[in-house]
């Protein structure tokens, strides 16, 4: 139960790991693993978006696709609608599966060529054995291209002859077809020119308010991430460092590394007194991360004990949650005044 709201979540992931073994010093027999999501924990309310965030390598994609068990998650637990997802065992999985879909990034690579647009749409529901005959099949794939704005009579067709946005939205239709309650948005607008971008963002928004799915929605681009969020996860190096509500995220970023990301979103010419925060070095390697804080080699508000004690993730209060041993008093104020014409701009 969600202690701010008082609703039974969709969704609550606790401390989920997973690592994937990682090539070993040569003649060393000490094993290495890349902590590619390192205790991560969440809840999903029904109906809702939680954004995640982060630079490309920082685990939000691993994490997307372990919350499927399409990666079998190291440990942790994944609470489905109360039932416990990670122990579930096969017929039970493919039962929860249904409710629970994905959006893949790259609408090139994630439709099979050989397939015709309505076997693809058809393939979920034929898994699941949905409808008694194929006319059933047919009649949903054809309801459910209509839905997302594919016209019927492309039913034969094959996904080479059609544009990327149309792509993406067969992708959705598949998603879709078995009416989840659930979706991995795995960043499903990068591939897309930016002017497609806004009409499958807005085809996402319409479907989620006429079918109430709630939405796992990654990316690394902070503006999508703003128009289509009701709360904000950003993840470090496999770690949440920052969750809140999005309004107070983009209003009072507190992580510095939150704080950074936003200083790099362009705003209008009338706002450009805004700096920007420029993060040294690289990110580090999953494989051997920094001691301490994970964000300190980077950091520009490190000090002697962000290198020694880890932050916890601690309640700001009002679901604002962050791993910064000077939240409450970081830069966040400074920044704050900025943050609130981002939100305007
Ligand atoms: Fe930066 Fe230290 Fe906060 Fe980590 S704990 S984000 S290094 S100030």
């Amino acid at each position: 139960m969600n202690e701010h709201t008082g609703q039974v979540p969709l969704l609550e992931v606790r401390h989920l790991r997973k690592l994937f073994p990682a090539k070993s010093a040569f003649l060393s027999r000490e094993k290495t693993y890349i902590k590619a999501v390192d205790d991560v924990s969440f809840t999903l309310m029904p109906k809702e978006t939680l954004g995640v965030v982060g630079e490309s390598g920082c685990g939000k994609s691993t994490m997307g696709r372990s919350v499927l068990r399409l990666i079998e998650p190291t440990s942790g637990e994944i609470l489905y609608k109360g039932e416990d997802f990670t122990k579930a065992k096969e017929a039970t999985l493919r039962k929860m599966r249904s409710d629970m879909q994905i959006i893949f990034q790259d609408p090139y690579a994630s439709l099979n060529p050989r397939m015709t647009v309505g076997e693809i749409i058809a393939e979920p529901l034929n898994i699941q054995k949905r409808y008694a005959t194929r006319e059933e099949t047919r009649e949903q794939v054809i309801r459910v291209m209509k839905v997302v704005g594919l016209n019927p009579k492309y039913y034969n067709r094959y996904p080479h002859e059609f544009s990327g946005g149309q792509r993406q939205r067969i992708g959705i239709a598949r998603a879709i077809a078995l009416s989840p309650s659930l979706i991995v948005c795995d960043e499903p607008v990068s591939a897309l020119d930016v002017s497609i971008q806004s009409q499958v963002l807005n085809l996402l928004r319409d479907l989620q308010e006429s079918m109430g799915m709630a939405y796992i929605f990654i990316s690394h681009n902070l503006s999508v991430i703003k128009h289509i969020s009701d709360r904000v996860m950003v993840m470090y190096l496999g770690h949440v460092v920052e969750m809140a509500d999005k309004k107070d995220l983009f209003a009072t970023p507190c992580h510095p590394y939150t704080q950074a990301l936003l200083s790099a979103i362009p705003v209008p010419e009338r706002h450009s007194k805004r700096k920007k925060i420029l993060l040294q070095g690289d990110l580090p390697s999953p494989a051997n991360p920094p001691s301490g804080c994970i964000f300190h080699t980077r950091c520009f508000m490190a000090a002697d004990i962000c290198s020694v004690e880890k932050p916890e993730l601690r309640d700001l209060g009002n679901g604002h949650f962050c791993a910064c041993h000077f939240c409450g008093n970081c830069a966040g104020k400074e920044t704050k005044k900025e943050s609130k014409r981002n939100m305007e701009s």
